[in-house]
């Protein structure tokens, strides 16, 4: 049908012609787009409407299939009319690429009035039929626009324009067009609301999974406290029940009056309540410790010490029970003197307590050797015996609190796995690293590393001379001979 010459042009349209004769165009050449985005922009900008170009490609395709035989073009713009795609006749498509209207380029009202800029201008469906163009060049077209958006929030997106042969004008592409960015913007609703469901649904699974880990972990935990309360209770109970039997014993030696004629067995039974007194204590203190250290209530009290000299004295003070179960201790040092900054009682914690370990698993005749090397900015500190062993499975589960390695290896001792769990954290406290290496069979080494440096506070040089007293020795070393 051809333009009616009683329709009224619409104002916008007799503007718009009107601002381009000001702006000094010429309607007898074609206007030349201001911006031309490259080919890499183009392909950025086509990665970043991905999704949209898709959906309106599948409607327009539709448009184009149910107007078969009719020539006509599609164009595709973003919401400043850089066209990101033509769709339609081959032939066609070269024509109007020497009207100027090609991919990357920007329809403003530079080129003239024209159907993509008003459009978008308008955002309003717009037609532009023969005449109603600036260019005379266009005269011959008729194009019909339409804006799309988010429905959502109105947010403007860009524009989808037909065009056609003016003696095809048909108010019928208007409406068609009209109708199928309806079902676009719906479609693109449909899928923008999607994707926020799947990321909703994406962070619910993320959150599930997090709040699972933690139920394990808590789960786990709570396994380990029950282990440990096991563990622990029969520790507890097995030199109570030394104790209660032998009060029972005594008692029954007063009732007959028969203490004077078990004098003897008596001292034996009194060294054994001694010893599993002992044993009490020490898993007492471990205990208070580090729940202590847990609740972060534990304080170090670090002055600087000559390090090989507080090992050294360790190492002679426990010789005497080490010659008892027939062990034979080493102590070897590369350096003299190394001057750190430590707590000479938390060391002796330490030490003795992987001494009195290698004991606890070793058999009579065995050896443990004690070695001090200068690792420059650490002092590393081993202690290695050729006992038991460990399975290497559970190397890396045994500083862990409360986790003993499983009871049938640990057959010459029994424990609670307490020991080496106050061990890494009184070696943490000081800034050190404790590891162990281990073979079955053939015997374990625990090496500890403390930073070589010194507390400033502190500028006179303190040696003392470390000496435990028997009585913390014989605590620490309680499991080994009760
Ligand atoms: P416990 O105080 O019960 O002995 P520890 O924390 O000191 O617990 O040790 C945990 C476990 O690690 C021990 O029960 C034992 O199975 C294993 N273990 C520790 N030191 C040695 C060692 N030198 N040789 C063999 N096994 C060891």
């Amino acid at each position: 049908m051809l333009q009616q010459k009683h329709e009224q042009e619409p104002t916008y349209i007799t503007e718009s012609k009107k601002r381009c004769i000001e702006l000094g165009m010429n309607p007898n050449e074609l206007g030349t787009p201001k911006n031309v985005l490259t080919e890499l922009e183009i392909k950025e900008k086509k990665h970043d409407y991905k999704e949209i170009l898709e959906v309106v490609k599948f409607f327009s395709e539709k448009i184009i299939k149910s107007l078969e035989g009719t020539p006509i073009l599609i164009t595709i713009s973003d919401e400043n009319g850089y066209l990101l795609d033509i769709l339609g006749d081959e032939t066609i498509k070269s024509t109007i690429e020497l009207l100027g209207i090609k991919t990357g380029n920007q329809f403003s009202e530079d080129m003239g009035t024209n159907v993509v800029s008003l459009t978008l201008k308008q955002n309003h469906p717009v037609q532009l039929i023969g005449t109603n163009h600036f260019n005379k060049a266009l005269f011959g077209s008729a194009c019909y626009g339409v804006p799309f958006h988010y429905t959502d929030d109105n947010n403007l997106l860009g524009s989808i324009c037909i065009m056609t042969a003016v003696i095809l004008h048909n108010p019928f592409f208007l409406l068609t067009l009209t109708t199928v960015v309806d079902a676009i913007e719906r479609e693109l609703l449909l899928r923008k609301q999607n994707s926020k469901l799947n990321i909703m649904n994406e962070m619910m699974i993320n959150k599930n999974k997090i709040i699972e880990g933690q139920k394990k972990e808590l789960e786990k935990s709570l396994k380990a406290q029950e282990e440990f309360l096991t563990n622990i209770s029969h520790e507890l109970k097995t030199p109570l029940n030394v104790i209660y039997s032998t009060i029972q014993l005594f008692n029954m030696y007063c009732k007959n009056g028969s203490l004077d004629q078990n004098k003897d067995s008596i001292f034996s039974y009194i060294n054994s309540m001694m010893q599993n007194c002992y044993r009490l204590s020490k898993l007492i203190n471990n205990i208070v410790d580090l729940s202590k250290i847990e609740a972060g209530f534990f304080e170090l009290s670090l002055s600087n010490y000559n390090i090989v000299e507080i090992v050294e004295e360790i190492v002679n003070s426990v010789a005497a029970y080490t010659d008892i179960k027939g062990l034979n201790i080493i102590f070897d040092t590369d350096i003299e003197e190394r001057i750190i900054a430590c707590d000479p009682e938390k060391i002796e914690r330490i030490v003795l307590n992987l001494i009195s370990n290698a004991i606890k698993f070793s058999d009579a005749g065995n050896e443990i050797f004690v070695n001090i090397k200068d690792n420059d900015k650490f002092i590393e500190i081993s202690i290695k015996d050729n006992g038991i062993g460990i399975e290497n499975d559970q190397l890396d589960i045994i500083f862990n609190r409360f986790k003993q390695v499983d009871k049938s290896l640990s057959r010459n001792a029994e424990g609670t796995g307490i020991g080496l769990s106050l061990v890494k954290a009184l070696v943490e406290m000081h800034q050190g690293t404790i590891y162990v290496e281990s073979e079955i069979g053939k015997g374990s080494k625990f090496t500890f590393e403390l930073p070589s440096q010194k507390v400033k506070q502190e500028d006179i040089l303190i040696s003392k001379t470390i000496r435990s007293k028997i009585e913390d020795l014989q605590v620490e070393l309680s499991d080994v001979f009760s």
